[in-house]
C-alpha cells in the first residue's frame, strides 16, 4: 500500500505516512502456520500447499437424472430399451449397459461399464410390461460423453489443489473437505491487546462525572481488530499512572500487538511513551507528518522469542481510528500472511471545493459515491480529531497534500475506503 506521494521538501524530523509504514512493515514475516480446525479457517492464509488424497469424481459420474444408453441405439427409427436397474447416487451399477439396454441413473450416481450417453429423463417415457420396464426415447444422434463427467476431471489423486499463500473462503472450505482434511496448516491471525489511558475515562455503562469522558476508543479500536477478523484482548482503562501502566502494559504485550490509546503527545501525564520504555519497548519512532495522528507512537519488544509490536495512538478517537487504519491494520494483515495490505484506495473527483487548512498533509473524513462512470467525493463537516460523530457520515478518507492549499472541484483525489 503506498499510501502518499512523499513530497521533496519534507521536514527531515519527522516521518511521512509511507516512512512510517515502512518502518513498521521492516523485517516483517508472517506468524508461523498452525494446525487450524476446518470451520476456524476461514479469512485466514494457507501455511501448506495441498495435494488431492482422491480422483474427483471418484467414478464416471452421471450429471442428469435420466438412463445411460450406448448411442448407436439412439440412432433407430424406434427407440425403446430394455431397463436393466435403477442406480442412485451411493450406489454401484451391477449390469453393463448393453445393445437395446438403459439403465436409470440419478445424478450424481455412477455409470455403469458399458455407457456412453446419459438421455435426461426429461425426454423418455417409461413403460412398465410383463418383460419389465422399457423406456422409449426420441430418435438422435449422441456424442459420445454427453451427460458424463468422467472419473478424475476435476482433479487427479495427487495433484496440488491450494497452493500457501492462498486466503480461505467458502469454496476453499469445501474443497479441503472434498479432499479429506479436516486440519489444515494456516497463518493465525495476530493477537491484539487493546488498553484506553486517561484519568478522565469512564466505561460506557456509566455516567461521567465532572471533567469525565467515556470511553470511546476501546470498544472502537476492539471493532476495528474485529474487522481484520482477529480477537481483540480488551484490556479496559487504566489510569496515567506509572505503575498502574507498567502492570497492563506487562499484560499487553503477551500479545503479538498491543494499542495504547492516549498518552502520548505533550501533556503532562502523557506518560505512555516512559512507561513503554520501562517496560524494555524500544522506541522505533514518535510522530509522523499526519492529520489527524501526529503524535502516533510505535516501537517493538521481545517477548519469549517473539516480536510484540506496540502502538500508543493519539487519544482522540478520529486520531485513534485514523492511525489504526493507516498503520494498525497494514501490520496485522502482514502478520496474518494476506498479499494485500491495508486499506483499498481509489481516485475520486472532488464534488466542491475544497480548501486545505493545515500545513500536514490530511486524511480528511469523506463521503464517495461511486457510480458507473466515475467515482466522486465530498469532504463532511468536520470539527477536527475530537469530532468522531462526523466520521458516522463518511465512508471514506480523501487525502489531501500538505503543499497544495486549494483544490478545486472536479480535482482528482486519493481515497481510502472504509469497510462496508
Ligand atoms: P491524550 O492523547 O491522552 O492527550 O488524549 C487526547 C484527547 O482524547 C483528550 O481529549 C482525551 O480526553 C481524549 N481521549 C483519550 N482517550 C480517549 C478514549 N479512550 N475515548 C475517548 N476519548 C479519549
Ligand atoms: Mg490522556
Amino acid at each position: 500500500m503506498s499510501l502518499t506521494p512523499v513530497r521533496a521538501n519534507e521536514l527531515p524530523a519527522m516521518l511521512t505516512v509511507d516512512e512510517a509504514l515502512s518502518q513498521i512493515l521492516a523485517d516483517l514475516t508472517a506468524l508461523a502456520g498452525e494446525s487450524t480446525e476446518l470451520s476456524e479457517s476461514l479469512g485466514r492464509v494457507l501455511a501448506e500447499d495441498l495435494v488431492s488424497d482422491i480422483d474427483s469424481p471418484p467414478h464416471d459420474k452421471a450429471m442428469v437424472d435420466g438412463y445411460a444408453v450406448r448411442v448407436a441405439d439412439l440412432d433407430q427409427d424406434q427407440v425403446e430399451l430394455q431397463v436393466n436397474e435403477e442406480i442412485t447416487a451411493g450406489q454401484v451399477p451391477s449390469l453393463e449397459v448393453t445393445a437395446g439396454t438403459a439403465s436409470r441413473v440419478m445424478t450424481g450416481a455412477p455409470v455403469p461399464e458399458g455407457t456412453e450417453a446419459v438421455v435426461m429423463v426429461e425426454q423418455t417415457e417409461l413403460t412398465e410390461k410383463d418383460s419389465g420396464q422399457t423406456v422409449r426415447m426420441p430418435r438422435q444422434q449422441l456424442s459420445v460423453g454427453i451427460n458424463i463427467m468422467q472419473r478424475g476431471t476435476s482433479m487427479r489423486r495427487g495433484d496440488q489443489v491450494l497452493a500457501a499463500g492462498t486466503t480461505v473462503r467458502p469454496i476453499e472450505i469445501g474443497l479441503l473437505a472434498e479432499i479429506g482434511r479436516e486440519n489444515v496448516l494456516c497463518i493465525p491471525f495476530p493477537r491484539v491487546a487493546v488498553l484506553s489511558t486517561g484519568n478522565e475515562l469512564v466505561a460506557a455503562g456509566d455516567l461521567p462525572g465532572p471533567g469525565q469522558i467515556r470511553n470511546s476508543n476501546g470498544p472502537m479500536l476492539a471493532a476495528q481488530v474485529h474487522r481484520c477478523q482477529a480477537e481483540a484482548i480488551q484490556l479496559g482503562i487504566v489510569r496515567d499512572d506509572p505503575q498502574e501502566l507498567g502492570q497492563l502494559i506487562n499484560t499487553g504485550l503477551d500479545a503479538d500487538i498491543l494499542v495504547l490509546s492516549g498518552g502520548v503527545s505533550a501533556g503532562v501525564l502523557d506518560l505512555v511513551p516512559a512507561a513503554l520504555a520501562a517496560e524494555g519497548v524500544d522506541e522505533v519512532f514518535h510522530k509522523v507528518e499526519l492529520k489527524p495522528g501526529k503524535p502516533l507512537w510505535y516501537g517493538r519488544s521481545h517477548r519469549h522469542g517473539r516480536q510484540v509490536h506496540v502502538f500508543g495512538l493519539p487519544g482522540n478517537p478520529v486520531s485513534s481510528l485514523v492511525c489504526f487504519e493507516l498503520f494498525v491494520r497494514p501490520l496485522m494483515d502482514s502478520l496474518a500472511g494476506r498479499a494485500r495490505i491495508g486499506m483499498r484506495c481509489r481516485q475520486a473527483l472532488l464534488q466542491s471545493n475544497f480548501k486545505q487548512r493545515g500545513d500536514r498533509p490530511t486524511f480528511h473524513p469523506a463521503y464517495y459515491e461511486d457510480s458507473e462512470s466515475r467515482v466522486t467525493v465530498e469532504p463532511v463537516r468536520w470539527q477536527g480529531s475530537a469530532d468522531q460523530r462526523a466520521l458516522t457520515r463518511a465512508n471514506c478518507l480523501a487525502y489531501f497534500s500538505a503543499g497544495q492549499q486549494e483544490f478545486p472541484s472536479g480535482s482528482a483525489v486519493p481515497i481510502y475506503l472504509f469497510d462496508a
